[in-house]
């Protein structure tokens, strides 16, 4: 006899690991017990000593699938005696906490009982098993057990108590189980509220039908729906949320419905199948049914499969592809309780509301494949589940950016990156940020000594951490951070990388040492620091923030600078004399025109320049459309460039280039055919400059961050040239090239900064 005490970290919780553990001991015919702790699974077992040698080797061998063991350590004990196995209750331990589920798609046997007449779970919207369904957007605290979800307001009926109590039963344990006799219910009411009569599901799939907008409580907030189909409601949603052109994603019942709309390889369905169901953007075929209305001027349709039961349910009844979009107004964190329906009333004709509460926000999370699949948007599915570090961190605190916001916690060797929160420039977006701070850390039992920040004085992030510090004692650590040193940090972790490389970053904004606007930048870099070796030559942007919104101010305002005047051009037509006026004189008398390296402002004002947009909508319209019309030509060369030294730094001129294009449009060249050697221009400028710097340095590996590099042209293009001149070139698998993505820099470096002190 032989008696062992294990203990196992992980994502060992709500995952059906506890009646893996009890059937795996009865297999081997031993005795003890399993339980949940808040820091894992402990498990005491005893029998004979190669049946507990083959339970550890299965342990790991078996572990099902959603479950993953961080680790596992085992240890002699004295045998006890048991004369079973028994799964005993949740045990808290002060100070420890544990990896917790991020919500998981409906899986295939729900999915089977769903639509099975014969189950007493046929068509019931809040099926779900230890397998799949909600569980961050429910959990209150750890460890994970019913009475800390928003679920703890159902009691159970018998049955669904006598499959959770039963270890060989699918549910057992689930906490979120729950059928038709017990669990949460839907109900249909109008924009005031008022109760809709009769079973909500058909009558929801007829409103869309016709054309109405229905809110959908999802899984962790609302969505706006409407028929992908149809041109006048995605008129009226658009007119609604004031997003006049910015994709929206659409839901499709099966696979089958996706591949009649989209192109899709063997990568993309793995994951569009996954247990993350993300959101995914995938070549649209001309032949599409789908409005064009959905997505104006792309190549590309974000598309995804139904999550939850609800889903399935909506989009069988609905039987065509459903515009699924956050509920939110403007920039707003998405709406998630019933309660926040009052900020959604303008926005949809019903709502379909459900009474389970959602505890946390997660929107979809989105992703894309080029060469390998990379987040955009890294939320659902996926937080709070961390990254994992090559090393072990201190616990720091990042606050991330401005736009598309995450923050980041390390601790041991995990980084817990957020959720998206968004944009933080409203009241409602900072309350989501300050609040998921407070769950992480409470979740997570963290306590960071330390806290990163933006080096932008403006960001409220930054203010964040500044008010944060002040009223906690004792005084955290302040680390402001270079945001495009960040980038390119988060792009060596997300590759696993710790040496010294060339880091490539190109973005809209990025506040610089010097106090001016960066976007266009050659680093080397390592953890804990870097050099900026090479940038675009600063040029102005007349307006500042006007500049941005309309990219013709861009354009005119190079061409001045660089050309010495403003040749006669087409996309001049659109624009009053009198404002030209004003941004030459701007740029005369440097008035409100900061000067920026930006590369996301080049392809703004190039875009404009070629007449393909003046003025954006949304946030890189000018820059994705430009994209979208390069993607169709052929390739014809690039455009000439300099590079002059300025202080050590080498700086990228763009007078030939601007003069060359102009030149091709005065020839009346197509507009892809320059967007596309625009395209290519950019890619030499990058090997050229990653030669030199390579020259001096030795420096082999160049990482590629930003958001510039959600370009998928670009990105393709850069890669294959890199490689084609013998560098190592790193892109982003796990988190955001964006924004997104920059708190999981800040936290590393301000983490290798302090290691050094
Ligand atoms: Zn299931
Ligand atoms: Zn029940
Ligand atoms: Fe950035």
């Amino acid at each position: 006899m032989a008696s062992k005490r294990i203990e196992i970290t992980g994502v060992v919780q709500g995952v059906g690991f506890r009646p893996f553990v009890y059937q795996l001991a009865q297999e081997h015919h031993l005795m003890g017990w399993v339980c949940n702790t808040s820091a894992g699974v402990e498990i005491e077992v005893e029998g004979k000593e190669e049946a507990l040698e083959r339970f550890l080797l299965d342990l790991r061998a078996k572990t099902p699938p959603l479950a993953r063991i961080e680790s596992l350590s085992a240890a002699e004990v004295e045998p006890s005696g048991y004369d079973r196995f028994a799964i005993r209750p949740s045990r808290a331990q002060e100070g420890s906490y544990l990896l917790i589920s991020p919500d998981i798609a409906t899986c295939q046997d729900c999915k089977r009982e769903l639509l099975d007449p014969s189950d007493r779970h046929y068509r019931y919207p809040f099926t779900n098993c230890t397998n799949c369904g909600p569980r961050f957007t429910i959990i209150e605290d750890i460890p994970y057990d019913r009475p800390k979800t928003t679920m703890r307001a159902f009691t159970m009926c018998p049955k669904c108590q006598a499959e959770y109590e039963d270890p060989s039963d699918r549910r057992f344990h689930a906490q979120p189980s729950a059928c038709p006799v017990c669990g949460p219910s839907l109900t249909l009411t109008d924009a005031q509220g008022r109760k809709v009569p009769g079973n909500p599901l058909p009558s929801s799939a007829h409103l869309l039908k016709g054309g109405k907008i229905v809110a959908v409580k999802g899984l962790g907030g609302f969505h706006l729906a409407c028929d992908a189909t149809n041109e006048g409601a995605l008129k009226r949603m658009r007119e609604r949320k004031r997003r006049p052109a910015k994709p929206l994603a659409v839901m499709m019942a099966t696979l089958e419905e996706i591949k009649e709309h989209c192109q899709i390889s063997l990568e993309e369905a793995r994951l569009l199948i996954s247990s993350q169901c993300p959101i995914l953007l995938l070549p649209w075929k001309s032949e599409s049914t789908i409005s064009r209305a959905v997505a104006p001027r792309n190549r590309y349709l974000g598309a995804m499969l139904p999550y939850t039961p609800l889903h399935h349910l909506l989009l069988r009844e609905t039987g065509r592809p459903l515009v699924m979009t956050s509920g939110n107004l403007g920039d707003e964190p998405i709406a998630k309780d019933n309660g926040e329906v009052t900020r959604l009333k303008d926005l949809a004709d019903f709502f379909l509301l459900h009474d389970r509460d959602i505890y946390v926000r997660c929107d979809d999370s989105i992703w894309m494949v080029e060469g390998s699949p990379q987040p955009l948007r890294r939320a659902r599915g996926y937080a709070p589940y961390p990254i994992h570090l090559p090393f072990l961190a201190q616990e720091v605190l990042a606050c991330g950016g401005e736009e598309k916001n995450t923050f980041c916690f390390t601790k041991e060797g995990y980084a817990f990156l957020s959720q998206h929160i968004g944009d933080l420039q409203n009241l409602e977006t900072l309350d989501y940020f300050e609040e998921s701070i407070d769950h992480y850390k409470a979740l997570f039992r963290l306590q960071p000594g330390i806290i990163a920040y933006d080096l932008h004085p403006e960001y409220l992030s930054t203010k964040y951490a500044l008010e944060v510090a002040a009223r906690s004692n004792p005084r955290p650590h302040l680390l402001p951070i270079q945001h495009h040193h960040a980038h390119i940090v988060s792009c060596m972790i997300d590759n696993g990388v710790e040496d010294k490389v060339i880091g490539v970053a190109f973005d809209g904004t990025g506040y610089g040492l010097d106090g001016r606007i960066w976007g266009g930048e050659f680093l080397t870099a390592d953890l804990g620091d870097f050099q900026r070796v090479g940038q675009f030559e600063y040029l102005p942007m007349p307006g500042g923030e006007a500049a941005i919104r309309r990219p013709y101010r861009l354009a005119a305002g190079y061409l001045y600078t660089l050309l010495g005047e403003i040749p006669s051009l087409p996309f001049l037509a659109e624009i009053d004399d009198l404002e030209v006026e004003v941004i030459m004189r701007q740029i005369d008398k440097g008035l409100n025109a900061p000067l920026t390296s930006s590369c996301g402002r080049l392809f703004d004002a190039v875009s404009a320049l070629l007449g393909v947009r003046g003025e954006i909508s949304y946030e890189a319209q000018a820059a994705i459309e430009l994209e979208m019309l390069a993607s169709q030509a052929e390739a014809q060369g690039s455009y000439p460039f300099s590079i002059v030294g300025q202080r050590g730094v080498s700086v990228v001129q763009l007078k030939e280039l601007l003069a060359a294009i102009v030149a091709d449009l005065q020839e009346g060249i197509s507009t892809p055919i320059i967007g596309l050697k625009f395209h290519e221009t950019v890619v030499a400028i990058i090997v050229e400059m990653c030669g030199r710097i390579s020259r001096a340095t030795g420096l082999k590996g160049v990482a590629l961050s930003g958001g510039v590099f959600q370009n998928r042209l670009l990105l393709r293009k850069a890669k294959e040239a890199l490689r084609q001149a013998g560098f190592t070139p790193y892109t982003h698998h796990q988190v955001p090239t964006n924004d997104g993505g920059i708190s999981l820099g800040q936290a590393i470096i301000a983490h290798s900064k302090m290691r050094s002190v």
